[in-house]
């Protein structure tokens, strides 16, 4: 009879080790025990990818592509096979491959690779031979056979995908926190878990900031409706689905707020107030290659008005130096810039069908004293530019006004 393919992800942290190896080991037989077929896919150890990239960057600041994932790759490597020996001392038969090994075909963007194609047949065969697969997560393989990798955090999207060919009944995540929750703990000690959350919401929040999941993991779970069930490693609570949206959803008017540091704010002063000046100075920073988040133009009265914009904060030298060739180009004034923003954002489906979400957010900044810089919003979320020093408070406060604690209470 055939058995129902479960996909078990296994992130760094819970593997950092052979002990934490060890208990990944027991849950996956437990699985298997249960009478599921087993595909698990591992992360690399600990801060393996860190240090290996870190190697490189102490041989070259500009290293191959090709060479760094050549290099990274062997992260994923060292914990399948591991792995798999450790569900061998638990008496269970397991194998462990590569991405190339199992046919993750990928296009040639090396360190940002895409998935073109799985052909799964090496896996289903394994699993008809009653083994549990253990593949390494993060990469595939050009059609050259070259090594390629995923993105960081790319194991999520081997996950989603090997859940997609092998029509799995359950994607489960399992990492060192219970789930999805409504803000960072770090920052709101009484954030809750979220029980269930859209695709889109997911993939907003994760884009704005939370760590939890690869935006691009949850792009492809969207697409071809993979529900991804979010959990702890070390415990066998139920954490967060992740699914398509249901009509219950819509209450939720708020689902999550989170926080991002990585951008810096340039403006542009004295930019003429003309037709086809903003498109000239935004060809200009594409052509650099440079992704501009939220863009801020003031009304002129004088014929002049400044034009805010925010980057990655790795991009920001670059940015600069494009923003001073353009203003002179356009006949634009002075270039200031800040690094010490946060970004902070709300995001909920039920913005759609509710009003005076902005003004809830915007009266929890005010209340805890904390100036807005510049605001974005879309249709279900809403972004504030503030200072860096004042981001967790501005969650917390955020976080409180939409009632999103462990109290559980709605508010629109
Ligand atoms: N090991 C890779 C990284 O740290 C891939 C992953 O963990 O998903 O980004
Ligand atoms: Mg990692």
């Amino acid at each position: 009879m055939k058995r129902d393919v479960v996909i078990q992800k296994y992130g760094g942290s819970s593997v950092a080790d052979v002990e934490k190896i060890q208990r990944v080991a027991q849950r996956v037989v437990s699985s298997r025990r249960e009478g599921n077929d087993v595909v698990v896919v591992v992360s690399a150890l600990g801060d393996t990818t860190d240090n290996l990239i870190s190697l490189a960057r102490q041989i070259t600041d500009n290293p191959a592509e090709r060479e760094l994932d050549m290099l990274v790759s062997t992260g994923e490597q060292v914990s399948c096979a591991l792995l798999a020996m450790a569900i061998h001392s638990l008496g269970e038969d397991a194998i462990s491959f590569t991405g190339a090994q199992v046919g993750i075909i990928t296009d040639n963007s090396f360190t940002k690779a895409r998935i073109i194609d799985i052909n799964a047949k090496r896996i289903e065969d394994a699993l008809n031979n009653d083994k549990i697969v253990i593949v390494a997560g993060f990469q595939g393989a050009n059609l050259d056979h070259d090594i390629t990798t995923l993105g960081r955090g790319g194991s999520n999207l081997t996950a989603v995908a090997l859940a997609k060919v092998l029509n799995a009944k359950a994607c489960e995540m399992n990492t060192d926190v219970e789930g999805v929750f409504t803000a960072d703990p770090r920052i709101v000690k009484d954030a809750r878990k979220i029980d269930r959350i859209s695709y889109e919401e997911m993939f907003e929040l994760a884009s704005l900031g939370a760590q939890v999941l690869q935006p691009r993991s949850i792009e492809f779970a969207m697409k071809f409706g993979v529900p991804i069930h979010v959990r702890s490693s070390f415990s066998k609570k139920q954490g967060t689905i992740i699914s398509k949206e249901v009509s219950s959803m819509e209450d939720t008017v708020v689902s999550g707020v989170a926080i991002n540091k990585d951008e810096a704010k340039v403006t542009i002063c004295d930019v003429p107030d003309k037709p086809g000046i903003a498109a000239k100075i935004f060809r200009g920073i594409a052509k650099e290659d440079i992704n501009v988040d939220m863009i801020v133009q003031n009304v002129s009265r004088t014929g002049a008005t400044d034009v805010s914009f925010t980057v990655p904060s790795g991009d920001l030298a670059r940015t600069i130096k494009a923003a001073k060739d353009i203003s002179k180009k356009v006949g634009a004034g002075d270039i200031t810039f800040d690094k010490d923003i946060a970004k902070v954002s709300i995001v909920g489906i039920g913005m759609r069908s509710h009003s005076g979400i902005a003004a809830n957010m915007f009266e929890a900044l005010a209340e805890s004293g904390i100036n807005i810089e510049m605001i974005s919003t879309s249709e279900i979320k809403i972004s504030c530019v503030v200072n860096k020093r004042c981001g967790p408070d501005a969650v917390r406060a955020i976080h409180s006004k939409f009632g999103l604690g462990k109290k559980r209470k709605t508010r629109a």
